[in-house]
């Protein structure tokens, strides 16, 4: 089979074809840092990083592209609304330089707590204004901008196929119906869809960050840097480029014709959208409201916020690959205890095997020699099925399945199994080997009485947790501290002489 992938462009399956044979060039939208990322945002990140691990596992040598807005997203979409980087520094009475790099940072710390690997190249956009301005000359040369108060703007009448990616009618556009989605604040365009790609009229004060350029000193619009970035480091036509659905519409449909008014030809080849999360209405909650996720409607969730409620970063991860990544998500802490106990039963059942290897050669198997066992027949018949889901658009769904399916399969040893998940892991990205042999440890540990030092001073801080916790009467936390380790066969005691431990 092929790898098949549903390109937005379009709306249809297509099998992919890559430019040069055997690599594969793709740029996926980051994040704009001014604040944490959302788990919903973090859902774009987990997909594309599950695309950038597929593709490595089907054999191309990839190249993946990722920037980080750091300048000129303004809160809406269009060029209306505020830019986000500096009302948050006005907010802090910090300077746009400090939000941006905490906010990168924490972005980091986030995708790397996901387990999602880096991009071979993050760039920034504030490191890429000539190259901008350069792919702005362009378009003016070929005639598709004007000036007006201030400002230079696309015009979206110069360019064709304008709207072909969100599916716009092109009659709508010139006639100026069907543009009520978009709120006409800017004055100053001849056509709504018409959009920004240089600032010299700031509506705001004391705008922090300008530069130089031929049309006077400003910044760019938001779409440019995706543009200019993506052909710096890609070429002027490489293979994918990904992000939200939010961004079919505006962002992408607006890059799409800077980076095409400006070469004169088609630009990327297949654009992968993954669908939002949503948050479930709280059926406990009477003011819960549902619904999309956003700071007002108290729906902003952080993977911080999940860890603080006792979730691993990776049990998002699973509940995220348990989805289609087209189809939308509904999020609730009643989902997330059931991916928590998915990959908790997971790993057991790893670990079962990891026993089963030691009781044969009286040794932990290491990862290497694992990922070094070879795979015969049977082992091989999983890796195909696992292959031919993940070549089906990626659905992971399936993939997970024909996982769970290689683990049951008695008819491999204990080794060929833990070889055949360890290979199907380079995708999913669950680390199921080393967390695996991690409890097998942690469980002959316990019935010798005695705990790893990670573990002894992860439980210490637990029961010092639960002390502070019964001290100010929250017992909901106190006894949640106690059920999950007791989960883990470890008892606390209270004694005269304060909180002991031992095992069951
Ligand atoms: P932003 O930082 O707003 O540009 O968003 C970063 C990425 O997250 C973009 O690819 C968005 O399309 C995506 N995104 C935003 N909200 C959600 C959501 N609720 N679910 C999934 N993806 C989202
Ligand atoms: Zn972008």
């Amino acid at each position: 089979m092929a790898l098949k992938l549903y390109n937005t462009m379009g709306r249809k399956i297509e099998v992919f074809v890559p430019i040069q044979q055997g690599k594969c060039s793709f740029y996926g939208c980051g994040p704009t840092v001014y604040n944490y990322a959302h788990i919903g945002n973090l859902r774009a990140y987990v997909f594309l990083d599950l695309l950038n691990r597929a593709l490595s596992f089907l054999g191309y040598d990839v190249k993946y592209v990722m920037n980080i807005t750091d300048i000129g997203h303004l809160t809406g979409d269009s060029d209306d609304g505020e830019d986000k980087m500096l009302k948050t520094a006005k907010e802090r009475g910090q300077s746009v330089l400090e939000i941006a790099q905490f906010y990168t940072e924490a972005f980091f710390n986030d995708i790397d707590r996901l387990n999602i690997r880096r991009p071979n190249i993050v760039c920034k956009a504030t490191e890429h204004i000539n190259e901008m301005i350069e792919l702005i000359k362009r378009l003016e040369k070929n005639g598709h901008t004007y000036m007006a108060g201030g400002n230079l703007y696309f015009d979206v009448t110069t360019f064709p196929n304008y709207g072909k990616l969100a599916m716009l009618n092109l009659d709508d556009l010139k006639t100026g119906a069907g543009k009520r989605d978009i709120v006409v604040v800017d004055k100053n365009k001849r056509n709504p869809h018409d959009f920004v790609l240089w600032f010299t009229k700031s509506k705001f004060e004391n705008q922090a960050l300008v530069w130089d350029s031929p049309w006077g000193i400003g910044y760019p619009g938001w779409h440019i840097e995706c543009s200019a970035m993506s052909m710096k480091y890609l070429g002027e036509q490489f293979d994918i480029h990904t992000g939200g659905i939010d961004h079919i519409p505006i962002h992408h449909t607006n890059e799409i014709a800077q980076s095409e008014g400006a070469t004169g030809k088609k630009w990327v080849n297949y654009w992968l959208h993954n669908e939002f999360l949503i948050i479930a209405k709280d059926k406990n909650d009477s003011e819960s409201t549902g619904g999309k996720m956003s700071k007002s409607s108290g729906n902003f969730l952080t993977l911080q916020s999940l860890i603080d409620k006792g979730y691993e970063p990776l049990d998002y991860r699973f509940f995220l690959l348990g989805a289609h990544y087209r189809s939308q998500v509904a999020f609730s802490w009643d989902a997330m205890d059931s991916a928590k106990n998915s990959r908790k039963a997971l790993i057991q059942r790893i670990s079962k095997c990891i026993a089963q290897v030691v009781e044969e050669t009286a040794d932990i198997p290491t990862t290497t020699l694992i990922s070094q066992t070879q795979i015969n027949d049977t082992g091989l018949k999983w890796i195909n099925a696992f292959t031919e889901s993940l070549e089906n658009d990626l659905a992971t769904p399936k993939a997970l399945s024909e996982l769970q399916g290689a683990i049951k399969d008695k008819n491999m040893s204990a080794m060929e199994t833990l070889a055949v998940i360890s290979k199907m892991d380079t995708v999913i990205g669950l680390d199921l080997i080393e967390n695996s042999i991690k409890l097998y440890e942690e469980e002959k540990n316990i019935a010798t009485g005695k705990l790893a030092p990670e573990l002894e001073s992860e439980v210490q801080k637990l029961i010092a947790e639960r002390n502070d916790a019964k001290k100010s009467k929250n017992y909901e936390r106190a006894d949640e501290i106690r059920n999950s380790l007791a989960s883990r066969g470890i008892i606390l005691v209270d004694t005269t002489e304060g909180t002991i431990w031992k095992t069951n």
